[in-house]
C-alpha cells in the first residue's frame, strides 16, 4: 500500500528546496520550516437531543511577520494538525505573494458538518469562538470560511467574538454574508483572479485571448466564475466544464459544439457544483467521462476541482496544443507532472499565485469593515485585478531573472518577502 501522503512533510520539502535555491540562512529558514503557534482544544457540545459531544479544535499561525495571520477554518471528519499546519504555512506565502500586509493561518475542527442540524453548527461555531477568543482578531488573526464552512457560520463567530470583546468587531471574520459585513466581488474573486493571470500570461506568451479556448475540471465557485471571465473578460472560448455527480457516484465532461455558455450553466448549478444532467443535454450539451476535460484540444487548461487531479498519469493524456496551465484549485499538480509540463514548456500558473484572488477581496472585507465604508463591486474587481497582475509580474520577472519554473518563483517571491518584513522587525 502507498504511503498516505502527509500534507505538512509535503509543505516543509517544498520549503526546503526553494529555501536551498535562495541560498537562506539555515536558523532563518528553521523559523519558517514551523507554525509560530499552534492551538488544540476541546469543544463540548449539547446535541439536540440532550446527549454532549466533545469535538476537537485546532488553530494554526504560521507566521505573522507581514501581518495578522489569516485563513480558513475547515469542519472535515478527516481534518488533522499536520493538515492544518500545511494549509497555515501555504497561506503565508499565498498573502505574501499577493503582496497583502496579513500572515499564514489555518484552522479546523473534526467534525462532517452535514451530519449536524443547523442548531447543533451554531453552537458548535459558537464554541470555536469560545476557546479561541482571545487569540484571533483584527490585529492578530482573521479566520474565513473554507471546507466545510459557510458565510452563514462567520456570522455566527463574528457574534460571538463580539460578544465576548463586548463591541462590534467585523474584521474578525472575512467570507461572512452580505449585509451582515460581507463584502461585494467576494464570489467572483478567486475565480476572476484565475482569468486576470490567464490575461497576463497571454500577454507574456503572445496569445490571442479572443481565439483561445480552455477546459476546465469543476463547476464550483472558482471554476464557474472562471468560466465566465474567459468569455466575458477575455472574449474566449470554454470548450468544457466538469463536475461531480453525487446521485450517480462518477463525474462528468459537458462540451457544447458552439462552446460553453457560462451564464446558462449558472443557472442549471445546485450549491455543491454539480450541473443538472437533464437540463445541461436538453441544451445540446455533450456528456462525457468526467476525465475528458484534461485530453482536450485546447490552449489553456484551468484545474478548478480537488488537489492531484493533473499528475503522472493523466499529464500524458494533454494535447499538444496546450500552453498554459492555470492551477484555480489548491495543489491540483504532482511533483511528477511538473516535471513533464516543464518538459514540454508548457506555461504554468501555480496555485497559491492563481488563486490568490479570494484571500485578496477577503483582506479587502476586512479593510472596509474597518473603515466602515463599502465599495462597489465594480471597485472591488478593479483593485483586484491591480493586485493579481501586480503579483503575476512579480513572479513573472522572478522566474526569468532567476531562470526558473513559475512554481518555485512564486515561492522565491513570497519568502523573499517575509524573511524581509522579519529582518525589518528584528526577529533574524
Ligand atoms: P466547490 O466545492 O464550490 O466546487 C468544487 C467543484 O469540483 C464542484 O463542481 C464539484 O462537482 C467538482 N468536483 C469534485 N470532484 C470532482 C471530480 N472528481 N471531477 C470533476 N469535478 C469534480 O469548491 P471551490 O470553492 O470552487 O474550490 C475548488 C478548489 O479551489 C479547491 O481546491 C479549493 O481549495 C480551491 N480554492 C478555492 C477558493 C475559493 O475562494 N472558493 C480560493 C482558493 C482556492
Amino acid at each position: 500500500m502507498s504511503k498516505t501522503i502527509n500534507a505538512f512533510e509535503m509543505a516543509q520539502k517544498q520549503f526546503d528546496h526553494v529555501a536551498e535555491l535562495l541560498n537562506l540562512d539555515p536558523e532563518v529558514a528553521e523559523v519558517l520550516r514551523w507554525p509560530a503557534r499552534e492551538f488544540s482544544f476541546r469543544i463540548p457540545v449539547r446535541m439536540d437531543d440532550g446527549t454532549l459531544r466533545v469535538f476537537q479544535g485546532y488553530r494554526v499561525q504560521h507566521n505573522d511577520a507581514r501581518g495578522p495571520n489569516k485563513g480558513g477554518i475547515r469542519f472535515h471528519p478527516s481534518e488533522t494538525m499536520d493538515t492544518v499546519r500545511a494549509l497555515g504555512t501555504w497561506m503565508t506565502w499565498k498573502c505574501a505573494v499577493a503582496d497583502i500586509p496579513l500572515g499564514g493561518g489555518k484552522g479546523g475542527i473534526i467534525v462532517d458538518p452535514a451530519t449536524l442540524s443547523t442548531a447543533e453548527k451554531e453552537r458548535l461555531t459558537r464554541g470555536w469562538v469560545q476557546n479561541m477568543w482571545r487569540n484571533i482578531g483584527p490585529r492578530q488573526d482573521v479566520p474565513a470560511p473554507d471546507v466545510g464552512t459557510t458565510p452563514q457560520m462567520m456570522g455566527w463567530m463574528m457574534d460571538e467574538y463580539s460578544k465576548l470583546v463586548g463591541q462590534y468587531t467585523p474584521s474578525t471574520f472575512t467570507g461572512k454574508p452580505l449585509g451582515g459585513g460581507g463584502s461585494l466581488g467576494r464570489t467572483e474573486a478567486t475565480g476572476f483572479g484565475v482569468i486576470y493571470t490567464v490575461r497576463e500570461a497571454m500577454k507574456h506568451l503572445g496569445m490571442d485571448p479572443k481565439t483561445s479556448t480552455a477546459a476546465l475540471q469543476g463547476f464550483g465557485n472558482v471554476s464557474q466564475y472562471a468560466a465566465v471571465g474567459f468569455v466575458e473578460i477575455l472574449g474566449g472560448k470554454v470548450e468544457c466544464v466538469s463536475c461531480w455527480d453525487r446521485n450517480d457516484r462518477t463525474s462528468y465532461t459537458y462540451s457544447h459544439p458552439d462552446g460553453c455558455d457560462p451564464r446558462f450553466l449558472l443557472t442549471i448549478v445546485d450549491q455543491y457544483g454539480m450541473i443538472d444532467k437533464e437540463k445541461a443535454e436538453a441544451a445540446g450539451y455533450i456528456r462525457e467521462d468526467g476525465d475528458a476535460w484534461i485530453s482536450k484540444d485546447v490552449d489553456v487548461l484551468i484545474p478548478a476541482a480537488l488537489e492531484g487531479q493533473v499528475n503522472g498519469e493523466s499529464i500524458q493524456k494533454i494535447s499538444d496544443r496546450v500552453k498554459i496551465i492555470a492551477e484555480g484549485a489548491n495543489g491540483p499538480t504532482t511533483p511528477e507532472a511538473d516535471e513533464v509540463i516543464k518538459a514540454k514548456g508548457i506555461f504554468n500558473i501555480p496555485d497559491f499565485l492563481c488563486n490568490a484572488g479570494g484571500v485578496t477581496v477577503s483582506y479587502f472585507e476586512g479593510v472596509q469593515n474597518d473603515m466602515n465604508f463599502y465599495w462597489s463591486k465594480e471597485e472591488v474587481l478593479e483593485k483586484l485585478d491591480q493586485k493579481m497582475t501586480t503579483a503575476f509580474k512579480a513572479v513573472l520577472d522572478m522566474a526569468e531573472s532567476k531562470n526558473v519554473y513559475m512554481r518555485d518563483a512564486a515561492y522565491m517571491v513570497a519568502i523573499g518577502r517575509v524573511v524581509k518584513a522579519m529582518e525589518l522587525r528584528g526577529w533574524v
